[in-house]
C-alpha cells in the first residue's frame, strides 16, 4: 500500500491546495450561512471558474474544485465582492468555527460566534486544524465533530470545555469569549509537535477548566422540513452548482446554512422534489462517504465515487471509499472501508482507512458480487 502525504494544513481562499484537477478554493461561511444572493453567486463562480460543483466539507465549509491558478485571483475578487473573503489571509487560517446550524439570528449561539470572530486576532498562533465549536442550542448537535474548544450548555447556562475533557468550566454569555481566548492560549503554550490537538494535552489542564458536565446530546439532523426551513443531503458533500442554484430559487429559500454532516439548510425554503439531492433520510448515501478519488486528487489510486453509488445500498451500515490509506472522506470507523490500491481495492471491516486489511486487490467487478450485509 503507498503511503498518503498528510498536507498538515487546510485549503483556504487566500491559500488554495494544488488537486489532481486544479485549485481547490475554500470558503468559510461566517456563522455558517449564506445569504441566498451569496450563495447563488457562489454556484455561478463554481460554474466560471470551477468544476460546476460545490464541495460541502467535514467542517462546514464550501470549496470550489479545478480552478486554474490563473483564474485565482480573479475569483477571490469575485468573493470579496460576494462578501465571502476575509480580508486578512492570518484571520480566515483562525476562522475554524463550527456552530450549531439551528439557531436563531441575534440568539446566544449568534451572539457568541460573532464575538470570537470578531475577537480571532486575540487568539494565538495555534495548529492549522485546531478548531472551535459553538454548540450552545437546547441540544448538542457538533460532539462528534472535531474541535479543540468547545462551547456548550446545561440547564443552568453555559459551560466552556476543553476537548477531551468529559466537564468543563462555567461560563457567561459576557465573559465565555474571554475564557476560549485564555484556553486557546494555554493550549498555545503547552502543545508539542507531537501532541498538537486539545485532547492530547488535557492531562495538563488544571481544575478550574473542569466540573460542569455539559446538557444532552439531539438526535441527528436528517433531510426534510425543519423549524428554520428544509434540510437536503448532499451526495459525498457534493453540491452540483446550477442545481443548487434552482433548489435556492425554486424553494424559495432566503439563506442557505451548511452543516458538517453533508445537510444543507435551505432557510425559509419549502421542502420540494429535488432529484440531485437527498431527500429520504433512509437512503443509503447518506451513510456512505468516498472522497473525490482518481483523477481529481494525485494520491488517488482508484476512481471511488461510482463504485460507492453503486454498493452502497448493499451494504448495512457505514461504507466508506476511499481513493488512498489516508481516509480523507472518514476519519472514524466505517462498517465496510474500501482502500484504493494501484486500481484495485483492500477491504477493511469495522475500522479505518489506514488499518490492516482483511482481503487485498478486489477489483469492482468482484465487489459488486459480495454481500456485505
Ligand atoms: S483519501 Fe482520497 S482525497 Fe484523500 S488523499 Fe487519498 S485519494 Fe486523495
Amino acid at each position: 500500500m503507498s503511503t498518503p502525504i498528510v498536507q498538515g494544513w487546510c485549503p483556504g481562499a487566500h491559500r488554495p491546495m494544488m488537486s489532481g484537477d486544479g485549485l481547490v478554493v475554500r470558503v468559510r461561511p461566517r456563522l455558517a450561512r449564506l445569504y441566498a444572493a451569496q450563495a447563488l453567486g457562489l454556484c455561478d463562480l463554481a460554474d466560471r471558474f470551477g468544476n460546476g460543483s460545490i464541495d460541502l466539507t467535514n467542517r462546514a465549509n464550501l470549496q470550489l474544485r479545478g480552478v486554474e491558478e490563473c483564474d485565482h485571483q480573479p475569483l477571490l475578487t469575485e468573493l470579496a465582492a460576494l462578501n465571502l473573503l476575509d480580508a486578512e489571509p492570518g484571520i480566515e487560517v483562525r476562522r475554524n468555527i463550527l456552530v450549531t446550524p439551528l439557531y436563531q439570528a441575534g440568539d446566544l449561539t449568534a451572539c457568541l460566534t460573532r464575538e470570537l470572530i470578531d475577537r480571532l486576532a486575540e487568539l494565538p498562533a495555534l495548529p492549522a486544524k485546531f478548531g472551535f465549536a459553538i454548540d450552545t442550542g437546547p441540544v448538542r448537535l457538533l460532539t462528534t465533530d472535531s474541535a479543540d474548544i468547545r462551547l456548550e450548555t446545561d440547564a443552568d447556562g453555559l459551560i466552556l470545555r476543553a476537548d477531551g475533557c468529559e466537564t468543563g468550566r462555567r461560563v457567561t454569555k459576557t465573559d465565555a469569549i474571554d475564557h476560549v481566548i485564555a484556553l486557546a492560549r494555554w493550549f498555545a503554550k503547552t502543545y508539542t509537535p507531537e501532541a498538537r490537538r486539545m485532547a492530547a494535552v488535557v492531562d495538563a489542564l488544571s481544575q478550574e477548566w473542569q466540573g460542569y458536565p455539559p446538557g444532552p446530546v439531539g438526535a441527528k439532523l436528517q433531510p426534510g422540513p425543519c423549524e428554520l426551513g428544509a434540510l437536503y443531503g448532499a451526495a459525498f458533500g457534493s453540491l452540483p452548482a446550477r442545481k443548487l442554484y434552482d433548489l435556492i430559487d425554486d424553494s424559495g429559500a432566503t439563506a442557505l446554512r451548511v452543516t458538517p454532516w453533508r445537510l444543507i439548510l435551505l432557510e425559509g425554503g419549502a421542502a420540494i422534489p429535488a432529484p440531485e439531492f437527498v431527500t429520504d433520510s433512509t437512503d443509503p448515501l447518506m451513510t456512505t462517504d468516498a472522497c473525490p478519488g482518481a483523477p481529481f486528487c494525485p494520491q488517488a489510486q482508484v476512481e471511488t465515487r461510482d463504485i460507492a453509488r453503486a454498493l452502497a445500498p448493499q451494504v448495512s451500515g457505514r461504507l466508506h471509499v476511499s481513493g488512498c490509506a489516508k481516509g480523507c472522506a472518514r476519519m472514524g470507523l466505517a462498517d465496510i472501508t474500501l482502500v484504493g490500491d494501484n486500481g484495485r481495492f483492500d477491504l477493511v471491516k469495522q475500522g479505518r482507512a489506514g488499518d490492516e486489511p482483511c482481503q487485498r486487490g478486489l477489483d469492482p467487478e468482484t465487489l459488486m458480487t459480495m454481500d456485505f450485509t
